[in-house]
């Protein structure tokens, strides 16, 4: 019962932040024709859950085993920032490694003058990361994608550099350590720039492929770029749909030619707006990865099976909200955390409010490291889940068969 690696196979995460989700996960995932990672965190994620690469790589192994699996499966250990992140998560026997060098992304560089970014590459080539020969690939090169020619111009070049530069060079550090780690074993890796602020323009994605490959960087299976417009946690996409697909079709000509590699779309929860989109212009070229979403059919579980338990949940996160949700990229607000606390609801009006609602899944959704360490909440919701499997694995299952149906209708 090991994960394996899934190398172009179009796939799909599930995300599993309480270790219960996996039946439901894999009931939705027979459906369709998506390879399943099933054990996937991200780094954060365990520290805010308390939880081990063990346990979470162990929670998917025995709920797998226990219902018979024999097909093939992902595992995903997700923006690894450090080659300690590396260690503990092979050690654990993940397969896939995401790494994540938004450390060394300038968010700045979009709004820089030619001036600062002249500035910033010198500085780059006076710590090493360039020489003349190395920049002189770029602005001497051509690279047909598409039936179309991509150049860089000086400025563009520069920028490119001063926002990816630094970023592209921890990310080729760190992929040649996933490498040794390794060792005998089979390992693939993807490369996500999505929790950076400016936008991943085409010619910045080429960039970025360009220079992974010049720096060696084995067995790279999938990119995720920083899109334009909101990919807001837990709720729908927010932005120009048309904006989004012709810069999707480049990114996706880029991943075909340079790679060939999948498109990795992260944030992936509930982004039924440009699911067909998506699943249209990618093909099977597609990774999506979702992970919050399903904390948030665990807490409809509880809702519809112990109003009081949910209560005590939604009272609890409305008391951490403001702190929590420092490190989300969110809409809700604290006026909308203290009104949705005022509000005295129950059933459907209560689900509606807070599972049907962007403002009340954000808040809920930013909240659940601290919910999930909680020592008298936890114990609750782990119980509230075991005894009403059954309904738990059924809203799952439901849930992501509206993901993976709104992902193959394009
Ligand atoms: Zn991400």
């Amino acid at each position: 019962m090991q994960p394996s690696v899934l190398g172009l196979k179009k796939s799909f995460g599930f995300g599993d932040r309480l270790g219960l989700a996996t039946p439901g996960h894999l009931a939705a995932a027979k459906r369709f024709d998506f390879a399943p990672i099933f054990a996937q965190q991200s780094i954060r994620e365990m520290e805010r859950t308390q939880r081990t690469p063990d346990q979470v790589m162990n929670a998917a192994k025995s709920a797998l085993t226990e219902a018979d699996f024999a097909g093939t499966w992902g595992s995903d250990a997700d923006h690894l920032k450090t080659a300690r992140d590396i260690e503990v998560t092979a050690a654990a026997g993940f397969t896939f490694f995401t790494i994540d060098p938004s450390a060394g992304v300038n968010n700045g560089a979009d709004s820089m003058s030619e001036i600062a970014l002249n500035e910033e590459v010198v500085a780059q080539r006076e710590a090493g990361l360039w020489n003349d020969f190395s920049l002189g690939f770029y602005t001497d090169g051509a690279w047909d994608v598409a039936g179309e020619t991509l150049k860089f111009s000086d400025e563009s070049l520069h920028r490119a550099v001063a926002k990816y530069g630094r970023a592209v060079a921890l990310a080729g550090d760190l992929a040649a350590h996933i490498a040794k780690v390794s060792g005998e074993n089979a390992f693939e890796i993807e490369v996500s720039v999505d929790e950076t602020d400016a936008p991943t323009s085409p010619l910045e994605h080429l960039f970025f492929a360009l220079e992974l490959k010049r720096r060696g960087v084995q067995n790279l299976v999938s990119l995720a770029p920083r899109f334009v417009g909101d990919m807001e946690k837990g709720v729908d996409y927010k932005g120009d749909l048309g904006a989004f697909e012709s810069e999707l079709q480049k990114h996706f000509a880029i991943a075909k030619a340079l790679g060939p590699y999948k498109i990795s779309v992260h944030s992936g929860s509930d982004k039924f707006s440009i699911y067909p989109i998506v699943g249209r212009v990618c093909g099977d070229l597609l990774h999506v990865k979702t992970a919050g979403t399903s904390y948030l059919e665990a807490l409809r579980c509880a809702l519809q099976s112990d109003e009081a338990l949910f209560g005590d949940i939604a009272r609890f996160s409305h008391q951490r909200f403001d702190t929590d949700r420092a490190t989300y990229h969110i809409s809700a607000t604290s006026a909308d955390n203290a009104a949705l606390a005022q509000r005295e609801l129950t059933g459907a009006a209560l689900e509606d409010a807070y599972l049907n609602d962007d403002r009340g899944r954000q808040i809920l959704h930013v909240t659940f490291g601290s919910v999930l360490t909680d020592e008298q909440l936890k114990p609750r919701l782990i119980a509230n889940l075991e005894d009403n499997s059954g309904l738990h694995s059924q809203l799952l299952e439901h849930h992501f068969i509206k993901h993976l149906e709104a992902l193959s209708a394009g």
